[in-house]
């Protein structure tokens, strides 16, 4: 088998400008996620990784948190008022951010236990507020009058995570403490700062789309208000550390108004948050001038700046980005917590578009960027997430800063939020994973049954279940990745119509129908843009959304010496022992046999090299 496409970064369509809408117009929100609690994931590849992340990584952060650092202690002190905060400024957020997993999982899992240890830490961020509702065991532990000082100092940031979880809370379980938590701290912000008071620039997006999240669940104009004032703080001058150091706008997303940005810069992770806060205000203001600034950021991370794994930034220094392609392997620093901040915002992104090129993103980045974050076992993670290492980078236990553990433990359980959208006209299936979902249709309702062994094959079932018969287009995503497909319902091969990347099936639906979709899933060897120069005369291997490596274990003669040719032959086979069962790929050119496995998967067995741009010999 040999195919050949040249590359994902440059040939993806370029975006026009979004035109201007009055707000008679048709919202510019088109689709909304059907959320993960309507979908039941029963699933050959995502229900092991699920059920791991119950049994063994929640634990793991649980143990991290409360015994193997002081970061529940630091709430216990400040409840207290005495004693020492220990660790990171932000520690806060991490526990926040592992709440809102553990959340996620009672949504479609209950478990007392797992409550009961969400209202004990409950209580003790509550009894952690001050009178006036802040929140922040640095400053109670370090000096409440250095707080709102320094605009790097997260404050907000850790507000913000403290409200998404909060959030998450309140739909697992109808409690509405840490709610009202968060309601109090946000009136207190509000108090501060606001049209006619004191200027703020968060240093560390995040507010904003958890303002939007209040907004939501409380239905307060007010929150959503805030999170579009505080977005149009920025570019404005207004950025500083105070006296503790120099304020760089450019780090800070702080360097231009937000709607006059035109590339990405500075700290990944901030942009990605500050993206999804744009589009969520946008959605909700009908602002179109956000939409238009996201579509030229859009292009310029993906055309320009994003490795063939989803993951974005290139530069250890600022965590962030340097100049346009320049996309080092070995040093590459494609934070966890980016990867998923590319999912968050690329499926806003498909909802504003009906595009399904931001769900190939989105895919990119979930089953391959982000995936490579935490190990086989579910106990171990990476931050940072090379292309090629010498050997000695390796997953650990937990990190001084643990964003990106932490992000795992709430990004697994939520992954059932990008399966499927729902629109006016549409359902669309935007990925590929064995589930049981109830679609809400308004007063109506639709179960769809997918049945798949995806990402190792590209057969998909589709079966309707359905009280009264239903006319609603389906829209199935017929991924970037795939050249060649089939389509059939009850049997029937269809020639359905395809728009911005999706196959439409319009038809009235009936209980028992059946949709059957069967991609071809050849492994493609793919070259990078020529302007990337660390890729020159390379070549990397991916087959259906996985991108492949190879590992030292597996290939230990020559291994610096590995090539790929023209006359390279390609053997995808599945194999249940390997790596938890993986479809495992063998590069036979001449002699030389190569043995590729997932990226995911790498570095879960003994240490060595790997790398995923191999040398190609024309
Ligand atoms: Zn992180």
């Amino acid at each position: 088998m040999k195919q050949y496409f040249i590359v994902s970064l440059a040939c993806l369509a370029l975006w026009g400008c979004a035109e201007q809408r009055s707000e008679k117009e048709a919202p510019l929100k088109m689709i909304n996620q059907v959320d993960f609690s309507h979908v039941k994931i029963q699933d050959h590849f995502w229900s092991p990784r699920l059920s791991k992340h119950i049994s063994t990584t929640l634990p793991v952060c649980i143990d991290q948190i409360e015994n193997q650092t002081g970061r529940i202690k630091n709430f216990e002190n400040a409840a207290k008022k005495e004693g020492k905060h220990s660790g990171i400024f932000f520690d806060d957020s991490d526990v926040y951010k592992a709440l809102e997993g553990m959340a996620y999982t009672l949504i479609n899992n209950p478990d007392l236990e797992l409550e009961k240890k969400a209202d004990e830490w409950i209580d003790k961020f509550a009894a952690a507020q001050e009178e006036d509702g802040y929140i922040n065991t640095y400053y109670t532990l370090t000096g409440l009058d250095k707080r709102w000082h320094n605009m790097d100092k997260h404050e907000m940031y850790c507000a913000g995570h403290m409200t998404e979880a909060a959030v998450a809370y309140y739909q697992a379980t109808g409690k509405r403490k840490l709610l009202d938590v968060c309601i109090r701290m946000t009136d207190h912000m509000m108090s501060i700062f606001g049209p006619g008071k004191r200027h703020w620039v968060p240093g560390h997006e995040e507010i904003e789309l958890a303002l939007v999240k209040l907004y939501q669940v409380t239905k307060e104009q007010k929150y959503l208000d805030f999170a579009n004032w505080l977005l149009e703080e920025r570019g404005h001058g207004h950025g500083t550390k105070g006296d503790e150091g120099k304020w760089d706008p450019k780090y800070y997303q702080d360097d231009k108004p937000v709607r006059d940005m035109t590339d990405i810069g500075g700290h990944a992770v901030r942009c990605m948050y500050l993206y999804c806060g744009m589009a969520d205000v946008a959605a909700l203001k009908q602002d179109s001038g956000y939409i238009a600034a996201m579509h030229r950021l859009w292009d310029d991370v993906v055309l320009r700046n994003m490795y063939i794994t989803g993951g974005i930034g290139s530069s250890k220094h600022n965590e962030g980005f340097t100049e346009d392609y320049d996309l080092p392997n070995l040093e590459a620093y494609c934070e966890t917590c980016a990867s998923v901040g590319m999912v968050f915002w690329n499926l806003r992104m498909n909802q504003f578009t009906g595009d399904s090129k931001y769900v190939d993103v989105l895919e990119r980045s979930m089953y391959n960027g982000a995936l490579a974050g935490i190990s086989l076992a579910g106990d171990r993670f990476f931050y940072v997430n090379p292309l090629e290492s010498k050997g000695e980078h390796h997953r650990k236990a937990w990190y001084g800063c643990a964003c990106c553990p932490s992000q795992i433990s709430r990004f697994l359980p939520s992954i059932g939020n990008y399966v499927y959208g729902v629109s006016e006209q549409a359902i669309w299936v935007n990925l590929y994973v064995g589930s049981t979902t109830q679609i809400p249709l308004g007063k109506k309702e639709v179960t769809l049954k997918q049945e798949t062994d995806y990402p190792w094959e590209g057969a998909v079932k589709l079966t309707v279940s359905t009280a009264t018969p239903l006319k609603k287009e389906i829209r199935l995503r017929v991924p970037g990745w795939c050249k060649q497909y089939t389509i059939a319902v009850n049997g029937e091969t269809m020639n359905a119509p395809v728009e911005k990347g999706y196959a439409v099936l319009n038809r009235e639906w009936k209980e028992g129908d059946v949709i059957a979709l069967d991609m071809d899933m050849p492994v493609e060897v793919v070259a990078a843009d020529a302007r990337v120069k660390q890729n020159v005369g390379k070549r990397a291997i991916q087959r259906g959304p996985l991108v492949y490596c190879i590992e030292e274990v597996d290939n230990q003669k020559g291994f610096d010496e590995l090539v790929l040719t023209p006359n390279t032959s390609f053997k995808a086979e599945f194999k249940p022992a390997l790596l938890e069962g993986v479809t495992a790929i063998q590069a036979e050119t001449g002699k030389q046999t190569i043995q590729l496995i997932p990226y995911y998967a790498w570095d879960n067995r003994e240490a060595g090299k790997m790398k995923v741009w191999i040398d190609y010999k024309e």
